[in-house]
């Protein structure tokens, strides 16, 4: 009975999608690609989609996928030992020769960990055996700090899919037995093999040493693997369209990846440069075949207008009858022909991230806008009809004074302002909705050495910022809690050291309080301590792209107040960017 509710429960999922690949396992590699949160989320992640379509392309590799069960199903699995099985075949995820986990977010290192469990591998690397199938971590989150998922993976992926995929399944194909695979792959770039490490610590904890192990071939330090031309790359976009997902009816696409800005804190800047642009012919044709599923185009790029033939995308997805919604858009490059096209295809509100009130903070984090042309952004927005905006700001910044937490209500006012201009002869207003989330300094970036500000201080400057924004209509403020981003940063900052703590917190159901305490993990250590006289980070053991030198010349530049211009911008020498 059991066998057949499950068989049942798996058909339903594939009833009502389009686009899954059925190959039959015969003689093929097999890969159970993981991602480690509900079907829901995952169906709508743009990573987890293209790498199941790279695995698939490959003849003689069949992918299929696994999601962690919802949260009752999930309790149910786990009490009960039923085991994880793939979504496609319903085959128990444990026969498969790859495990490759798709990592976006730090909340998810505890479903890695529920996800091996419920598989019924063992979950740490050092339990397994050549019978278990080879635990491959990748994601975003592995490329800046994989340390403490390290334990955990037989082989971490650093870097991007496009590039990764085709090395991982060669060195599998060349080797005759896991050690052999292991070593091979540590040769390959993009590859890190935790377990050929010893990590030496000092006296006071700092980390002191990853030393590669003898006859292992592991490298000092791992370059991250990226593709160097998008130009004949499909790009990343939904292949598999369902409506039991978070953006059902969206057909996703990636238009550009990287973005040139170098804002100071920002780790997707830094690691996906350089700015690569999918062919928009190509972007065209996917959105072809994808509209009799969807009905609107979500762009997902951090830079957005960075693509240099953007109008001509937004007025091909105009015609082809497409709503479009872009992620959060870059204010410098917003022309009205964009804002007129999004308007036009039903879009009513814009994201924009100011990430503070303030000039001078502006270019101390290298934001390299100024209120000036936020407020002349502004107008355009409302003018071309689009009714509600989206802010993201700030707290917890370098520099930052009590003039800055005023400047945010200020700007907000002076953009609300503009908003009751524009909407009060419509008769029509909207609403501007503003998160502020606390600075988390992130790996792979000027500010990864800084401690996280003190919570307590950080807390008395948001209780000032609600005080402040009290009195402001058709604005809503969402000013997010210091104890949510303590964890996170422990998460992104940490070291391997780090991995009981996800394991107690996964056992006791998300207690990270009680997890840390029970784990013995001094959490104080990695999110409030100084880095900056560390002489290895552990995040160090992945070469990003960018030196040390270079984000510490960053930091410096940011407390003098300097600007380090995108070179566009440096080309345009637009008159709203002060000589400095
Ligand atoms: S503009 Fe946005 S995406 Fe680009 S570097 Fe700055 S914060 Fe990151």
């Amino acid at each position: 009975m059991a066998a057949r509710a499950r068989e049942e429960r798996h058909l339903d999922v594939l009833a009502k999608e389009v686009g899954y690949v059925r190959k039959p396992h015969g003689g093929r590699l097999r890969v159970a690609l993981a991602f480690p949160n509900t079907y829901f989320v995952g169906m709508s992640n743009l990573g987890f989609q293209t790498v199941y379509r790279l695995f698939n392309e490959l003849d003689d590799v069949v992918c299929e996928r696994v999601c962690l069960p919802p949260k009752q199903a999930l309790a149910a699995a786990l009490s009960s030992g039923q085991p994880l099985r793939t979504i496609e075949s319903g085959t128990l995820v444990r026969d498969f020769d790859v495990f490759a986990f798709s990592v976006s977010f730090e909340w998810d290192y505890t479903n890695v960990v529920s996800m091996l469990r419920l598989a019924g591998v063992p979950v740490r690397a050092e339990s397994r055996t050549t019978h278990d199938p080879l635990v491959v971590i990748g994601g975003a989150v592995t490329f800046v700090n994989p340390e403490p998922l390290a334990p955990f993976a037989d082989v971490i992926a650093a870097g991007e899919g496009e590039e990764l995929i085709p090395s991982l399944m060669s060195a599998i194909a060349g080797a005759s037995d896991r050690d052999e695979l292991l070593r091979r792959l540590a040769a390959v770039r993009g590859f890190y093999i935790p377990s050929f490490y010893d990590v030496e610590y000092a006296s006071d904890g700092t980390l002191a040493a990853f030393r590669p192990k003898a006859e292992t071939g592991a490298p000092p330090v791992v370059k991250k693997a990226a593709v160097k031309s998008t130009d004949r790359l499909d790009p990343p976009s939904t292949r598999i369209f369902t409506p039991d997902t978070e953006f059902g009816s969206r057909f996703l696409i990636e238009v550009v990846r990287g973005c040139a800005n170098l804002c100071r804190f920002c780790w997707a800047g830094y690691n996906y440069l350089p700015v690569r642009a999918f062919p928009a012919d190509r972007i065209l044709e996917l959105a072809r075949e994808a509209r009799p599923y969807a009905g609107r185009a979500g762009l997902v790029s951090i830079a957005l207008c960075d693509h240099p033939e953007i109008e001509r995308i937004l007025a091909g997805l105009l015609e082809l009858g497409y709503a479009i919604s872009p992620a959060s858009l870059r204010l410098d490059d917003l022309t009205p022909s964009i804002v007129g096209m999004l308007h036009q295809s039903g879009e009513r509100s814009i994201t924009i991230a100011p990430e503070t009130g303030s000039d001078r903070l502006r270019r101390v984090i290298n934001k390299t806008v100024t209120n000036d042309e936020i407020l002349e952004k502004a107008d355009l927005i409302f003018a071309n009809g689009i009714e509600n905006l989206k802010l993201y700001y700030m707290l917890g910044l370098p520099t930052e004074n009590d003039d800055d937490l005023v400047s945010i209500r200020d700007l907000t006012a002076q953009l609300r302002d503009t908003m009751l201009t524009h909407a009060r002869p419509k008769g029509r207003l909207g609403r501007i909705v503003a998160s502020v989330n606390p600075l988390i300094p992130k790996p792979g970036t000027a500010y990864q050495w800084l401690p996280m500000e003190d919570p307590a201080l950080t807390d008395r400057k948001a209780k000032r910022l609600r005080t402040l924004v009290a009195d402001l209509d058709n604005v809503y403020f969402n000013i997010k809690s210091e104890r949510h981003s303590y964890y996170q940063a422990l998460l992104s900052l940490g070291d391997r050291r780090v991995a009981p703590a996800i394991e107690a917190a996964e056992r006791n159901g998300g207690n990270w309080r009680a997890a840390v305490a029970e784990s013995g993990v001094d959490a104080d250590f990695y999110i409030f301590r100084d880095r900056s006289h560390d002489l290895l980070l552990p995040w160090d053991i992945i070469d990003g792209g960018m030196k040390a030198q270079f984000f510490r010349a960053e930091f410096d530049k940011g407390l003098r107040e300097q600007w380090t211009l995108p070179p566009k911008r440096a080309a345009e020498n637009r008159k709203f960017l002060p000589v400095l």
